[in-house]
Formats: structure tokens, C-alpha cells, sequence
């Protein structure tokens, strides 16, 4: 049994006992995670899960060092899916623009902006029930191209196919993301046009041709406290786990299903991430959608918490990121560094020179089939 697993008595006894298990935590990585344990976690006085998250942390990352993504939208708008959170779904009554699928040139610019601003990994995100076998040949352009400008790629295409995420990996694809969303029990208040099996199927297609799984959910969707345990526990018991792990707070927009729900209390959400981090030691926890309506002290308290990803720049696919150069501000006034990739200068002028001169053929084919 791990040493992880207080129980309630121990979380009511003094304080000693309770603080030399914290102390001796070993953040071994488990798959067998139950609810009785992981309500308990959340249960726990907020200082000492804190210091739990954070010692785990200590143990498996550099505290001071958070890994920084770029998202682009390179498909936007008109989803036949209807996720009720989601901006982007075409039964959604929205004011976003929809936008047909990027050229690769343009991508590859945006790419470049954003190594050049610190980021390690360019993901790229399509709103689309899945690939469609005529998109193919451009996004695993895309995937050869930004690979080649020395970042790690990863996409977000919807649900995958085997064959498809064969093909994704062959061309380079570090990391596919495809969130969980919810738990299982509040799933079908949010999704209805696919199951809950239909992801766990596109997760094991990824892990199965060999690309890392970025694979998370939203909290605020209105669901209950036990439906997060639940999440974090259909996450944790993936094995391997996700390398990547993204805990979004619900951006509420306008003409969508959720526009008015009920918000969430911040220390549920730092709770979410502490927890998330307990679990899931070795993954990257990132503190993903919902920045905008945090203040640094939040951030900070949830980079204490064990989150040790953002994602920079203004656009989260459609809905508001802060600024890079807030951002930059933050991690000067906490001491905190980017993690670090290596670069080649040469490589990524020739790819964009590559780019450009494919540009009108990809403006050619989008305009037509899209
Ligand atoms: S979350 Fe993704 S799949 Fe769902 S409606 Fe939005 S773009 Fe489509």
C-alpha cells in the first residue's frame, strides 16, 4: 500500500504523525488509484497537501523550472461535435470567426515566433471531430516541419485512428493531446456525439504507435467535487500515465451551454493540481485554459502546487492567454526558468524558405477543400 494512502483518522490526529508520513513521501508512480484515497488527498488541510504536492514535486522536477508550450489554432470553428463549454462546436451560437486550416508556411512562422519567445514545444490544434484523410498530408507536413525547427510538436486533431497516429509518429509527432475532458459520470452532461471509451480508444491508438500522451480535462464544467477525483483517477490509473497533463479551468464563453455556470472556487482548482501532481508525480501538470481569470498570486500558488507547464502567448486556441510578457514578468518576480531546447538556426531558415515556396499550393488545396 503506498505511503501516499492517509487515512481519515490520520488526517484528524496531531499534527506529528500525519507530517512524518508527508515527509517520507516516495513518489513512486501507481496505476491503481481508488476514489476512497483520492477524496481523502482532497480532504487534506490545505498547508499540508501543499507541502505534500511540492515535496512530491521537489522529488521528480526542478522546482524553479516550468516547461513553456505554444498553442496554435490551425483549424478554427464549425466542429460538428458538441462539447457545451466549447466555442468552437458549430451548435454553439458563438461570435468566434471560423478560419480553414492554416497553410504550412504560416504555421511555420507562427512556430518560429514562438521558439524565438522561450517556448520548447509547438502544439498545434484542429477543430475537428477527427483527421480527415485528405487534411493528412499537410498536418504531417506541418508535424516534419516545426520538428525540423529544432521544438517538440504536438497536435491536436481530435479522435485518431490507428492508422493515423502510425502515420503522426512516423512524421516526427512527440505528443498527441486528447483530454479526458470530465469524469465518466458527468461525461454525458457534456459530451454527447462521443463516448468516454471513444477517447480511452484514441489514447491507446497514441500510446500504441508511440507518441506521448497529453491528456487532461476541465474543472468548472459544474460537475461536483467527486467527479474531479474521479478525472484525476481515470488520468493517474492510465498506465503508463500521461507525460503531459493539462487541468484547465473553464472559460466561460458567450452562446455556450455553460456560459452561466457556477464558478469554481480557486482553492478547488490549486486543490485539483496539487492532487493531479501527487498522483501523477513524473508528468508535466499544466496550468492550461483559464489563466486570464487567475492573478499571479493564484499562479504562483498553483506553480507551488506542482504545475510546471504554461502555455505562452495570446491565443489559446480561442479564447484569451496572458500576455508572453506577462508571463516573462511573473517568472522573474518567482526566480522561474523556462526549461531549455536546443536550437539550429540554419536548419529553421531552410525549412521556412522550404515553406514559402510551398504556400501557394497549400493555399491552392485548402481553399478548395475545406
Ligand atoms: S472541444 Fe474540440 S471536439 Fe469539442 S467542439 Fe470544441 S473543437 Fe470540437
Amino acid at each position: 500500500m503506498s505511503d501516499i494512502n492517509i487515512t481519515q483518522t490520520e488526517l484528524n490526529a496531531p499534527v506529528p504523525p500525519v507530517m512524518a508520513k508527508l515527509q517520507s513521501s516516495h513518489s513512486h508512480v501507481r496505476h491503481n488509484w481508488n476514489l476512497r484515497e483520492v477524496n481523502a488527498l482532497f480532504a487534506m488541510p490545505f498547508n499540508d497537501l501543499m507541502f505534500k504536492a511540492q515535496t512530491i514535486h521537489r522529488e521528480n522536477f526542478n522546482p524553479n523550472e516550468v516547461q513553456v508550450s505554444t498553442l496554435l489554432s490551425i483549424k478554427t470553428g464549425a466542429c460538428p461535435e458538441d462539447c457545451k463549454y466549447c466555442s468552437q462546436s458549430a451548435r454553439n451560437k458563438t461570435d468566434l470567426e471560423k478560419e480553414s486550416l492554416l497553410a504550412v508556411d504560416k504555421v511555420l512562422e507562427a512556430a518560429q515566433r514562438a521558439k524565438e519567445m522561450g517556448s520548447t514545444r509547438f502544439c498545434m490544434g484542429a477543430a475537428w471531430r477527427n483527421p480527415k484523410e485528405r487534411d493528412m498530408p499537410y498536418v504531417l507536413d506541418m508535424v516534419k516541419n516545426v520538428k525540423a525547427l529544432g521544438m517538440e510538436t504536438c497536435m491536436t486533431l481530435g479522435m485518431l485512428s490507428g492508422d493515423q497516429a502510425d502515420r503522426l509518429n512516423d512524421a516526427g509527432l512527440d505528443y498527441y493531446n486528447h483530454n479526458l475532458d470530465t469524469s465518466p459520470e458527468h461525461y454525458n452532461q457534456i459530451i454527447t456525439t462521443r463516448t468516454y471509451q471513444d477517447r480511452l480508444d484514441t489514447l491507446d491508438n497514441v500510446r500504441s504507435a508511440g507518441m506521448k500522451v497529453c491528456s487532461g480535462g476541465i474543472v468548472g464544467l459544474g460537475e461536483k467535487a467527486i467527479d474531479r477525483a474521479s478525472l484525476l483517477i481515470q488520468l493517474a490509473n492510465l498506465s503508463p500515465q500521461p507525460e503531459s497533463v493539462p487541468i484547465n479551468m473553464l472559460v466561460k464563453v458567450e452562446g455556450t451551454p455553460l456560459a452561466d455556470v457556477d464558478d469554481l472556487e480557486s482553492f478547488d482548482f490549486i486543490r485539483c493540481i496539487a492532487v493531479a501532481r501527487i498522483m501523477m508525480p513524473k508528468s508535466h501538470v499544466r496550468l492550461s485554459a483559464g489563466r486570464t481569470s487567475m492573478n499571479e498570486q493564484m499562479q504562483a500558488m498553483c506553480f507551488l502546487a506542482g504545475a510546471n507547464s504554461i502555455f505562452y502567448g495570446c491565443k489559446l486556441l480561442t479564447t484569451e492567454n496572458p500576455e508572453t510578457n506577462q508571463d516573462i514578468a511573473l517568472f522573474e518576480k518567482l526566480g522561474i526558468n523556462t526549461e531549455t531546447v536546443d536550437t539550429d538556426t540554419e536548419a529553421a531558415d531552410k525549412i521556412i524558405k522550404t515553406a514559402i515556396v510551398d504556400q501557394q499550393h497549400s493555399d491552392l488545396f485548402y481553399n478548395a477543400s475545406v
